[in-house]
């Protein structure tokens, strides 16, 4: 049996790290994945400026409330005269600041009469002047590459007048589900149906990462009807899911028809709770991979181990989500001989700590579980885990984007 970050590690290493990139406008970039690092091309401010609605004085010519002429009014947008000597220029937040004048002197300390101001509070040298490109300086880096890009990035690629990006493509994701008892919603269910509810669930999360589901199919639970679905995907698509059928059931037929395709095919027995086994082939040198039917352990191996590959896949250098620290919450202690992830709701604490929560309802069948969840406990295999213990976490919010 494969340990939970062997396997982990292993997925990873079936996805390729993209060659291409596509240059695309700014405002089509959000989720996309920055293809190249970005360089400042502006000094951002591009001049000195006034961080505060005041006045623009030169420092060694302000006596406390002794009143200086006020030369001139300059408005954010206005390019102004430089200060001649004694005076006071009005400005306001982002006015230019005028040539001589070194310090701003808030309005609030202030009192202006008859064309005269007088400094009731004087600042230090300096105060309340925003610098020219003291946020950025031309020619330096802005964005890294391999960042998702998000709306803070547009901020910044908007604030350098940038209209273009290069980005790689989005990865193209196809799902087979199998099983002859599997309904789509909006048909009725006979006897024995059920409702697939996987697809969604992993379309939803394919498209949460970033990634697109280009195909959809559903195959009966047959060699050809698995083989001819496998064709079209595999020809469309850089990584296939299939769900269901990979066990060791009568009716299992994912694994003998990858291999008559000449598929290499690795079961993996996994030691982790819910989930084994997952399967990794390629078939016409497309990565597929098989999920487990049960929803719950589709969805934990989904977000465990099969988003990492997508991350990989889409150019992104963060592969890995950041894993937090919790503590268990539960009345009941865990055991067990494999590495278990338990649906759990977490809350944060007033004393910092994160208290974890388990569903009563662990079984990976259990699809109330999900949506009531926030993230997974990780339970290490061999150990008890009791009421109190600090263990793994793996948010969902982290994990899914
Ligand atoms: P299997 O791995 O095909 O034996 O499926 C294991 C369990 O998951 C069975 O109870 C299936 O009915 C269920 N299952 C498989 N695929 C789906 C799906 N797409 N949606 C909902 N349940 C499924
Ligand atoms: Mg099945």
């Amino acid at each position: 049996m494969l340990d939970f970050d062997s396997a982990q590690d292993r997925l990873i290493q079936a996805a390729a790290v993209p060659v291409r990139s596509e240059r695309i406008p700014v405002d089509q970039a959000l989720g996309r994945i920055n293809a190249q690092v970005m360089y400042a091309n502006l000094d951002i401010p591009p001049a000195d400026n006034s961080a505060m609605d005041g006045y623009a004085v030169r420092h060694q010519d302000v006596t406390v409330d002794h009143p200086l002429p006020i030369q001139d009014h300059i408005y954010a947008g206005d390019e102004p005269m430089p200060l001649e000597p004694g005076k006071a220029i009005r400005l306001f937040t982002g006015s230019v600041m005028p040539e001589g004048a070194d310090t701003v002197v808030m309005q609030e300390h202030c009192t202006e009469d008859n064309g005269t101001v007088e400094i009731n509070r004087l600042p230090p040298q300096g105060a309340n002047v925003r610098l020219r490109g003291e946020d950025m300086a031309n020619d330096q880096s802005i964005i890294l590459q391999g960042q998702r890009l998000n709306s803070r990035h547009q901020s910044l690629l908007a604030a350098q007048g940038f209209t273009h990006i290069d980005v790689y493509p989005v990865p193209k994701i196809g799902i087979l589900s199998t099983g002859d008892e599997l309904v789509d919603p909006g048909k009725p269910l006979r006897e024995g149906q059920i409702y697939n509810s996987n697809t969604p669930m992993l379309d939803d999360l394919i498209h949460e990462l970033g990634a697109e589901t280009v195909a959809r199919r559903h195959a009966p639970d047959t060699i050809e009807g698995i083989q001819e679905a496998l064709k079209q995907l595999t020809e469309s698509c850089d990584v296939v899911l299939t769900v269901g059928g990979v066990s060791v059931g009568e009716k299992d037929f994912v694994k003998p028809a990858i291999e008559q395709m000449g598929g290499q095919m690795d079961l993996w027995r996994v030691r982790m709770k819910p989930g084994r086994p997952v399967t990794l082939a390629q078939v016409r040198r497309t990565p597929v991979i098989g999920l487990p039917g049960n929803p719950v352990s589709a969805y934990a191996v989904f977000v465990l181990m099969v988003s990492p590959l997508i991350r990989r896949l889409q150019g992104r250098t963060q592969i890995l989500p950041t894993v937090l620290y919790g503590y268990l919450d539960s009345s009941r202690s865990f055991y067990g001989q494999r590495d278990e992830f338990l649906r759990v709701q977490a809350t944060p604490k007033s004393d910092g700590r994160l208290q974890l929560i388990p569903h009563p309802k662990q079984g990976s069948a259990m699809i109330s579980s999900l949506a009531w969840a926030n993230g997974l406990a990780r339970i290490p295999a061999d150990q008890e885990v009791k009421n109190g213990d600090i263990v793994r976490y793996y948010d969902f919010r982290l994990w899914t984007s």
